[in-house]
């Protein structure tokens, strides 16, 4: 394949979420943008559970709803505490869910990524799939003025180079623009894909049309670690998923595959998937470390996007919409500063910092900033004593025995107490509600 010989306004290093939503941005507004992906074609390394968040998309391309991959549309969100035999639940349905436009889809990120690289080229960039980047190109002074890949030919110079390549960031952390991933700030998740007739998915899920429904679940799954499981909804399959902090796996070793069985053989979750058949496997680190886990966004002649800024909201469980906005704004960044004729100097691109600073971005990584450390070191209550006390409660309440009532209160008080003590409980409590405000 042939060397590229010119030189761009920006190179943009990724074609995930937020990949596209920079080099769509630039391209769009006339930048010269050259996007450089190691993956067969855009999507082929990505993995998402997922959810895709409408809003974020809408603010890139308005009229995505024309053409864009979506599977079902959102109309109910389940979050369960699970033990070994049972879950207790909330639930959120609404049917206004059903408007015109819905806010939340299910997407199918293999699909959805090549028809955001689709509209990508449109938009006027060169795309190269199956190209890794290998190195940052700096000047004399340090300033980052191109990159280096795989393919024979050469550096290939940008004013500017977009750090789009995801969780591991490793040309980043090569490149000494950041510290490496600790184990502790990211989390490893498994997923399959369980296909089952349409019909069945909207039987089993009350659901009609392209209506879709979630389910998140935390508690004795994660086996003590900080974790999740989540079971989403596509048209025609469904993606089931568990993922874990890398720390928590090293230190129980425990295996993702035994975590994602057990998961499976789970009597809520076995029948919602059972007759499936599993066409697809996925493994993939999500970053988990929140606002203080953020590294240096900017530099000299360079910016740093989505999961590769771990600009993830763990607590929200949204990622792709983090991505797309952190992308979407970067762009923006360097658009103005082009405008100017200024240099792509980190004294001009710290613009992509402020603007992201006032957006929900931050803020929601801002507000959340202590609750990774709580759950990373209170694993074991809040995802088994606590996921188990209210199983227990529950089934207490709800068995009708003879026992007085009275008795049932005191008894399910009493176990709460042994558990963790009356000052456990305040304290949880306490920091649960400062790390959440
Ligand atoms: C199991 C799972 C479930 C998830 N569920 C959800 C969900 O429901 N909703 C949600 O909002 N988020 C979800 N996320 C998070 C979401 O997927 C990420 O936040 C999002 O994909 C980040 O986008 P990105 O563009 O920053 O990175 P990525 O999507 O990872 O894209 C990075 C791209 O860079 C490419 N690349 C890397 N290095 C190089 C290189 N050297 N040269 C060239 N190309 C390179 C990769 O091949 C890849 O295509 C989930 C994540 C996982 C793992």
């Amino acid at each position: 394949m042939q060397m590229i010989k010119e030189e761009f306004d920006a190179i943009v290093i990724g074609a995930g979420m937020s990949g596209n939503a920079a080099a769509y941005t630039m391209a769009s507004d006339g930048l010269k943008v050259l996007q450089l992906e190691r993956g067969e074609y855009p999507g082929s390394k990505n993995v998402q559970g997922a959810i895709m968040y409408a809003n974020m998309l809408e603010k890139i391309v308005p009229d995505f709803r024309d053409d864009a991959p979506l599977e079902r549309h959102l109309v109910e969100q389940r979050l369960w505490v699970m033990d070994e035999t049972s879950h207790t639940g909330i639930h959120y349905r609404s049917d206004d869910f059903n408007e015109v436009k819905p806010n939340r889809y299910t997407i199918i990120r293999a699909q959805f990524d090549k028809w955001f690289s689709r509209r990508v080229r449109g938009a006027g960039a060169t795309v190269l799939c199956e190209t890794t980047v290998t190195e940052l190109v700096r000047d004399a002074k340090g300033k980052v003025i191109g990159v280096r890949t795989d393919r024979a030919g050469g550096a290939i110079y940008a004013d500017v180079v977009v750090l789009a390549e995801g969780v591991c960031g490793l040309l980043g952390t090569r490149g000494g623009l950041r510290k490496m991933l600790k184990p502790e700030a990211v989390a490893l998740a498994v997923k399959e894909m369980h296909f089952l007739p349409e019909e069945v998915i909207e039987q089993r899920f009350g659901v009609k049309g392209s209506e879709g429904c979630v389910i998140e679940a935390i508690g004795t799954i994660s086996h003590g670690m900080a974790g999740l499981g989540f079971l989403y909804t596509n048209k025609e399959s469904i993606s089931l998923g568990i993922g874990c902090l890398v720390s928590d796996f090293a230190a129980k070793m425990e295996s993702p595959y035994a975590l994602l069985d057990a998961l499976k053989n789970h009597p809520s979750i076995r029948p919602l998937i059972a007759g499936s058949e599993v066409k697809e496997y996925a493994a993939h680190l999500i970053p988990e470390g929140g606002y203080k886990a953020i590294p240096q966004l900017f530099g000299d002649g360079w910016v740093v996007v989505g999961d590769a800024a771990q600009l993830n909201n763990a607590v929200h469980r949204e990622g792709s919409n983090l991505a797309m906005t952190s992308g979407r704004i970067a762009a923006e960044a360097i658009i103005q500063v082009k405008r100017r004729n200024d240099p792509m100097t980190k004294r001009n691109l710290a613009l992509y910092k402020t603007m992201l600073d006032k957006s929900f971005v931050v803020k929601d990584l801002r507000k959340y900033k202590d609750m990774p450390a709580l759950l990373h070191t209170n694993a074991r209550n809040f995802f088994t004593t606590y996921p188990l006390l209210m199983s227990q409660a529950a089934q207490n309440f709800m068995r009708v025995d003879g026992t007085p009532k009275i008795e049932k209160e005191k008894a399910t008080t009493a176990a709460f107490i042994k558990a963790r003590s009356r000052l456990g409980l305040v304290s949880d409590a306490i920091r649960l509600a400062l790390a959440w405000r």
